[in-house]
């Protein structure tokens, strides 16, 4: 029992082990001296269709980059989806800004661009759309919302590599695009992160505020104050490759999706995340589900989850939403952004029924379970089957 749950991931192929046996015996540690890196910014960013891209330490230091790059600091509120990864929320509060949620939508755990506006106020200064699971927030009516209230938008796409809105990438439609490689998401170095921008001008702020707001080369001289998020190039050696292999990758577990989708159709209560057609293409960096209890006798979802474990299948709950998680306790005593602000704000999951069922509900299996076959797949359906009569 178990014995599949860590399939095939990470893919490390020769040719990864070789770049970085290279850099090691060619003392090739960090950016200074770096080929990968470069290599790798230069195809990160073609893949996604923009022009910059900065390798950084991992997906939540991206965030926090790109709002400090973008300006936005003490005060400022920003709409941020109530179900998303912590980072998204802690990226705003570490600027001394102020996450506002939005309410998501039911089908696709994205941010529902219809409960933007109602958040909107003369403070609001960015949005964040998470794409889930590399599905697609909608991002002409995001877009059109930005446009009309002159609002900068960072795309979280920490689970979105190589995904596409109608045609063109996600990372490429907002100010900037941040990614995360870390362990569980679909390219990986461990950790890592990326930074991408179409702006030469945010581009050559980030290369600053990432790298102790020194010019890159020789100088001492610091421009401004600031941290160092930089990736060594051993993580772009091993990154450098997956770009190549990530279509394919996607290919394959989108098929496999689609098959397993119609493996569980007939089971009441598993109902799978739904598939825009805007989102042409989606890199399922997670299979999300949700497990609706009424329709197993009750039985809670972290049973559910332990039996689907017990049986070899990797399964997870889902993120809270992001106000729920104890760091939002007592804010106002916590954190000065929240001293003197004006507006009542008092987070209340109330507000936000269906991100709540969502976060109560969904169970996610990793995206490498869907690089087994159809023979698996069609198993996993029927122990899913299987689960209440085992147990009642
Ligand atoms: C993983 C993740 C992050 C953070 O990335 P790290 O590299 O782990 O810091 C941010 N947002 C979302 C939606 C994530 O899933």
């Amino acid at each position: 029992m178990g014995e599949n749950l860590n399939t095939q991931w990470p893919i490390i192929t020769e040719l990864d082990k070789q770049r970085v046996l290279e850099c090691l015996e060619e003392g090739r540690l960090w950016r200074g001296n770096a080929k990968y890196i470069f290599e790798f910014e230069k195809s990160f960013s073609e893949l996604h269709g923009v022009d910059f891209c900065l390798s950084v330490t991992n997906g939540t230091h991206a965030l926090e980059l790109a709002l400090e790059s973008l300006g936005i600091g003490s005060g400022d509120e920003v709409l941020i989806p109530a179900y998303t990864f912590i980072s998204t929320a802690t990226a705003v509060l570490i600027r001394n800004a102020i996450p506002i949620p939005v309410e998501v939508c039911e089908d696709t755990y994205c941010i529902n661009p219809l409960r933007i506006e109602e958040q909107i106020t003369s403070k609001t200064k960015a949005i964040i759309p998470v794409h889930i699971a590399g599905h697609a927030c909608d991002m002409d009516e995001i877009m059109k919302i930005a446009g009309k209230h002159n609002l900068y938008i960072i795309e979280d796409c920490a689970h979105a590599h190589g995904s596409v809105y109608k045609e063109k990438p996600l990372g490429s439609f907002g100010d900037v695009g941040t990614f995360s490689f870390q362990a569980s998401k679909v390219m990986t170095a461990g950790e890592g992160g990326a930074f991408i921008t179409k702006s030469k001008e945010v581009w050559e702020k980030a290369s600053l505020i990432f790298n102790c707001g020194r010019p890159m080369g020789a100088t001492y001289d610091h421009l401004l104050l600031s941290s160092n998020y930089r990736m060594s190039e051993l993580q772009a050696a091993l990154l450098l490759g997956q770009i190549d292999r990530l279509k394919k990758q996607i290919e394959t577990r989108n098929s496999n999706t689609q098959f397993l989708n119609k493996c569980v159709k007939n089971i009441d209560g598993i109902r799978p995340q739904q598939r825009k057609e805007y989102a042409t293409v989606q890199g399922y960096s997670m299979y999300m589900f949700r497990y609706q209890k009424e329709y197993f006798n009750n039985l809670p979802r972290e049973m559910f989850i332990n039996y689907l474990i017990d049986n070899g299948i990797p399964a997870f709950k889902t993120y809270p939403i992001f106000f729920e998680t104890s760091l939002f306790d007592n804010l106002k005593e916590k954190y000065t952004q929240f001293h003197h602000y004006n507006r009542d704000i008092q987070y209340s999951s109330d507000d936000f029924p269906i991100s709540k069922k969502i976060s109560e509900e969904v169970v996610w299996i990793p995206h490498y379970y869907l690089f087994h076959d159809q023979i698996d797949l069609e198993r996993t359906a029927q122990i899913i089957r299987k689960f209440v009569e085992v147990y009642d």
